[in-house]
C-alpha cells in the first residue's frame, strides 16, 4: 500500500510548488559501486559482497575494456555515465492526500543521438540502477547496430499500488519534468517500455510531449512501445520476448554451442525455464511453446508453476490475468519459494524478471545447459564466471534482449517517415511477381492454384517487415558475438562488450567527439 506522506496542502501552494531538480552534466567517472541493494529476492541469489548491477555492469565492462584494443582515454570516456536528472514531484492522489515521487533518467552516452532506453516503474528503482541500465543500453544498441546512445529512466512506485487514473497523472508529471529539463524529444532522448510500463504509459507520455511541443511535427517519435493506433509500430510489443527466442535458437545451431552442451540445434523438444511472465517472458515462452519447446516451469514473484510435462502457455497467461497467481490452474505443481524453480533440470534457462536472480547462492544449483538473459542483468558476476567454468552457456542480456531496443528503432523510423511500412510497396511489389509468374506458368505449362498464387505473390504486411529484420539483426549480432568469442578465446558476454566498446569508439574518436 502506498503511505501518503504529505496532507494536502493549499491548492495555491500545490499548483505553483515546483518539482525539486537535481541536474547533473558531468562527463565524469560513474559513482563508486553500491554492494548492499539487495532486495528481500536477491538475498536468496547472492552474497552480500556480490556487487551491486551497476557494479556489475561495471565489472563486465572493465574485463571486456582490458582486450578491447581501444585506448584508456576512450575507453573512460565510454564508461563514464553522461547526464543524469533526479526529481521529485507531488501528485494529488484524492482529495485529501497528494504523494511526493521520484522521478529518475539517466543518459549514459550521447556519442549518437537520440539516446535511448525504457521507463521502470518500480519500488526498487533507484539512480544508481537507471545508471545500470541507462549503461547497458549503449551498449545493447552498439551491439545490434541500432544508431543511438543509451538512456534509461525510472519512477519509484509498485504499479499495483494506485489507479489507473493516479497512474496517468504520475506519468504525466514525470514527462512534464522530462520535457521541461530537455530530457526527452524525437532528436534528444526516447523513452520506451520497462519493468513496470507499457503501451498505456508510453501513450500518456507522447500526448504529454505533444502538449509542450505543439508545433514538433515529429512527436510521435519521442517514445516508443505507443500502441499502434498511436504510431506504435506492429511487432513491437513481443519484440524483446521474439528477439529472445531468435537468438537463442542462433546459439543451438553453433556446433562449438552444441559441442558444449550436448544439445542438437533443433528448438522443437528443448525443455525451457522461464522466470517472469510478464512482456518478455510470456512472448519469449510463447514463441518458444509454438516452436515445439516444452515451457516445464514458470516462476513469478509469489509462486511458479511447474509440470514436467510442458504448460499450455496461453491457458496459463489467461488464467493467471483473470485470477492474478497460478494457484489454482489444473495440472501443475505449484513451488511456494519461486526462484527455486530455476534451479530444475531443464535444457535453456529464461530468467526474464529482474536483476540478480542468480548470485553464488543459488548458481550451483543451476542445471540448465544453456542460460539465456532476457532480463537485463540477472547473473552476478562471480555465478556468470561460475556457469561458465561449467561448461554451461550464458548468452548475454545485452545481445540476447537487444530485439525490444531493435524494434523501437524501427517504430521510431516509422514515425520520423511518417508513412506504415510497406504501404508504398506493398502492391507494387505482388504487381510484379504476379507478372513473372505468369511468365513462368506459361513456360512451365502448369497453371498455379489460387493458393499457392497467393502464397508466391503476397506482400509483406508491416508485422512481417518488421520480424524479419529483427531476425536478420539478431543473427548478425549472434554471428558477430561468436567471431569475437572465438578470436579473442573468451565468454560470449565480454565477446558482446568488447564488440560494443569497438564500435562505440570507433564513432567517438573519427567523429571528433574525443577533442577534449
Ligand atoms: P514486466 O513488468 O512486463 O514483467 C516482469 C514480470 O516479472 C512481472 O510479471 C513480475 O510480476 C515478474 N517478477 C517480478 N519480480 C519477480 C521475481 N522475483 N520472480 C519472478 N518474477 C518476478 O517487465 P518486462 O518488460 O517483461 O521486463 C522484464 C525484464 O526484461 C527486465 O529486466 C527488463 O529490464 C528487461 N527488458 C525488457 C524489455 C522490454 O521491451 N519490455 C526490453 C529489454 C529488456
Amino acid at each position: 500500500m502506498f503511505v501518503p506522506i504529505l496532507r494536502r496542502a493549499p491548492r495555491t501552494l500545490l499548483s505553483t510548488s515546483s518539482a525539486l531538480l537535481r541536474v547533473h552534466n558531468h562527463k565524469v567517472a560513474a559513482p563508486a559501486l553500491s554492494r548492499f541493494l539487495s532486495t528481500h529476492i536477491t538475498n536468496l541469489a547472492c552474497e552480500d559482497h556480490e556487487p551491486g548491477f551497476l557494479g556489475s555492469v561495471e565489472t563486465y565492462f572493465d574485463r571486456a575494456a582490458k582486450i578491447s584494443g581501444v585506448s584508456e582515454k576512450s575507453l573512460a570516456g565510454i564508461k563514464a555515465v553522461d547526464s543524469v536528472l533526479s526529481v521529485k514531484f507531488p501528485v494529488e492522489i484524492d482529495e485529501d492526500n497528494h504523494v511526493i515521487i521520484d522521478g529518475y533518467r539517466a543518459q549514459h552516452s550521447r556519442h549518437r543521438l537520440p539516446t535511448k532506453g525504457g521507463i521502470r516503474f518500480s519500488d526498487e528503482v533507484d539512480l544508481q540502477e537507471v545508471e545500470a541500465l541507462a549503461s547497458l543500453m549503449t551498449f545493447k544498441c552498439a551491439v545490434v547496430d541500432v544508431p543511438f546512445g543509451g538512456a534509461k529512466g525510472g519512477v519509484k512506485l509498485n504499479p499495483k499500488n494506485f489507479t489507473p487514473s493516479q497512474l496517468e497523472r504520475i506519468t504525466r508529471r514525470y514527462t512534464m519534468e522530462l520535457c521541461q529539463k530537455n530530457f526527452i524529444g524525437p532528436g534528444i532522448d526516447v523513452p520506451a517500455p520497462d519493468v513496470g510500463t507499457g503501451p498505456r504509459e508510453m501513450s500518456w507520455i507522447m500526448d504529454t510531449y505533444r502538449q509542450f511541443n505543439p508545433q514538433d511535427v515529429n512527436a510521435a517519435g519521442c517514445v516508443t512501445g505507443k500502441p499502434v493506433s498511436q504510431g506504435g509500430v506492429r511487432g513491437r510489443t513481443e519484440a524483446t520476448g521474439l528477439g529472445v527466442y531468435y537468438g537463442i535458437r542462433e546459439f543451438l545451431q553453433f556446433p562449438e554451442v552444441q559441442k558444449m552442451t550436448g544439445l542438437n540445434g533443433r528448438i522443437a523438444g528443448k525443455t525451457v525455464i522461464v522466470q517472469g511472465f510478464g512482456n518478455v517472458g510470456y512472448w519469449a515462452a510463447k514463441f518458444f511453446h509454438n516452436n515445439g519447446a516444452k515451457i516445464i516451469g514458470i516462476g513469478e514473484h509469489d509462486v511458479a508453476a511447474y509440470n514436467r510435462n510442458g504448460i499450455d502457455i496461453e491457458a496459463i497467461f489467461k488464467y493467471r490475468a483473470k485470477k492474478g497467481s497460478f494457484r489454482g490452474y489444473g495440472n501443475i505443481e505449484i513451488i511456494e519459494e519461486p526462484i527455486t524453480v530455476m534451479e530444475r533440470e531443464c535444457d535453456i534457462l529464461i530468467p526474464a524478471a529482474l536483476e540478480r536472480q542468480i548470485g553464488l547462492k543459488n548458481v550451483k544449483k543451476i542445471k540448465a545447459k544453456v542460460i539465456g538473459e532476457a532480463a537485463n542483468g540477472p547473473i552476478t558476476p562471480d555465478a556468470h564466471d561460475y556457469l561458465v567454468s561449467q561448461g554451461k552457456v550464458v548468452i548475454p542480456d545485452l545481445l540476447l534482449n537487444a530485439g525490444g531496443v531493435t524494434v523501437s528503432y524501427f517504430e521510431w523510423l516509422k514515425n520520423l517517415s511518417h508513412v506504415r511500412f510497406g504501404r508504398m510497396s506493398r502492391k507494387w511489389e505482388e504487381a510484379g511477381k504476379s507478372k513473372l509468374l505468369t511468365l513462368v506458368e506459361e513456360n512451365a505449362g502448369r497453371q498455379l492454384t489460387p493458393q499457392e498464387r497467393r502464397a508466391v505473390i503476397h506482400g509483406a504486411e508491416e508485422h512481417e517487415l518488421v520480424y524479419s529484420g529483427l531476425e536478420d539483426t539478431m543473427i548478425s549480432a549472434c554471428e558477430e558475438t561468436r567471431t569475437t568469442a572465438f578470436a579473442k578465446n573468451t565468454d560470449f558476454r565480454t565477446a558482446a562488450l568488447v564488440n560494443a566498446i569497438q564500435k562505440i569508439s570507433t564513432v567517438t574518436t573519427q567523429s571528433g567527439q574525443m577533442f577534449l
